[in-house]
């Protein structure tokens, strides 16, 4: 099986999230691995929202695990910018075009493609593939559906997300950041806004002056890790408020979100957010701060120790594959690490992976032919390393 085949295969497959469903593409995988020999076991948490697992026993020995997710973004109101069918991998020159060609449908397929020569080579050891379902959309149905059921045993993972920022295989991400959205809503007095000078300041223009002190906040982290980014704050990602004209706004609403790093802690971020708020708010208006509900209010980084033996294993299989040792860095977004770390306490790399996290999302998303030819060779020599050594312990950092 040639990977830029595998890939064009899964890309065929519509599997955007919100969307269809993993039903048809995990399908596919299933019947990929099987007739490489292997023994595919599918976890569905929902129905239509399957999750595919691959178990390679090759004796007594590290377990590693690679990850990907099988599902997509929407192609969105960006279909009329795609230059070429987001459905069918185009390729032109050295590059290949199509909606998860980065996000990640071709890091899967190199995974796949790696674990067949692993099982192929490997004296000892275990290689787990965890395909996953629903990340794009908050993985309740995915990640965090299979560490519920602990259907996760491995001693270290290994997430193919795109690690192309400018140069591809730009850093072997080991942080994986957080998020805390929250909601303030401004309580004023609703009335003719003729009188305005003798009403309180109208929410409208009170959510206004706490939209300027969000866009100026720096919420305190530590700054202990070198490769570890800041933490960037997106006020008012939505506002709401007012009513008509002649009528003094009464309420508004301040919907926002701060992208966390490792070592921020969730409580000491909410005190410094009321803090900032009861500043930044003239004092005869009304306000509350609300976290969001479930994941969005909190999701927290993680963090694998750079000294870990997955650590290693990486950046000598990048060396032997690439010929250089990428950096240690920290990823911008969220990924899966989050669940399989705080979860099933496995020490993760958030972002090992062909491709540019900056095309995703987005139209004319594409994957370096070469990149992701030269992903099967690093997977396989990754894993092959990691779990001909000797048994890691401990390994989380958080
Ligand atoms: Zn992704």
């Amino acid at each position: 099986v040639d990977v830029l085949d595998l890939t064009a295969a899964l890309v065929a497959i519509d599997s955007q999230n919100p969307g269809t469903g993993e039903a048809a593409i995990a399908a596919h995988v299933v019947d990929v691995t099987r007739k490489l020999g292997f023994e595919p076991r599918v976890v569905e948490a929902a129905p239509g929202r399957p999750n595919v697992l691959v178990e390679i026993d090759a004796g007594p020995g590290p377990a590693l695990a690679l990850c990907g997710h099988l599902d997509t973004k929407p192609i969105g109101d960006a279909a009329a910018q795609w230059e070429t069918d987001p459905l069918a991998l185009t390729v032109e020159g050295d590059l290949a075009y199509g909606l998860g060609s980065s996000d990640m449908k071709g890091p899967v397929a190199a995974m796949i493609l790696a674990a067949d020569r692993w099982a192929r080579e490997a004296r000892q050891g275990r290689l787990v593939l965890a395909l996953t379902a629903d990340e794009e959309a908050g993985s309740v149905c995915g990640a965090e559906a299979l560490v519920a059921a602990g259907e996760i045993r491995a001693d270290a993972m290994v997430i193919a997300e795109p690690s192309g920022i400018v140069e591809p295989w730009e850093a072997v991400f080991l942080a994986s950041r957080g998020i805390a959205c929250f909601e303030v809503t401004i309580t004023s007095k609703q009335g003719h806004s003729a009188l305005s000078p003798h009403l309180p300041t109208s929410a409208t223009v009170a959510a206004a002056k706490l939209v300027i002190a969000l866009a100026e906040f720096i919420p305190s982290h530590p700054e202990g890790h070198g490769y570890v980014a800041h933490p960037t704050v997106n006020p008012a990602v939505r506002v709401e408020g007012g009513v008509f004209y002649g009528v003094h706004p009464g309420e508004a609403v301040v919907a926002s979100e701060v992208r966390t790093v490792p070592g921020m802690d969730r409580d000491v971020l909410e005190q410094e957010l009321r803090a900032l708020v009861a500043g930044a708010l003239p004092p005869d208006v009304d306000w509350s701060l609300r976290p969001e509900p479930g994941r969005l209010g909190w999701m927290a980084p993680s963090i694998a120790e750079p000294r870990h033996p997955v650590v290693t294993a990486a950046l000598d299989a990048c060396e032997q594959v690439l010929g250089r040792r990428p950096p240690l860095a920290a990823y911008p977004g969220g990924t899966d690490a989050t669940a399989f770390t705080h979860g099933a306490g496995i020490p993760c790399i958030a972002s090992l992976g062909p491709g540019w996290l900056t095309c995703a999302h987005g139209p004319n998303e594409h994957i370096g032919v070469a990149d992701l030819r030269a992903a099967v060779d690093l997977y396989a020599d990754l894993a092959q390393r990691f779990c001909a050594g000797p048994f890691p312990t401990g390994g989380l950092r958080t």
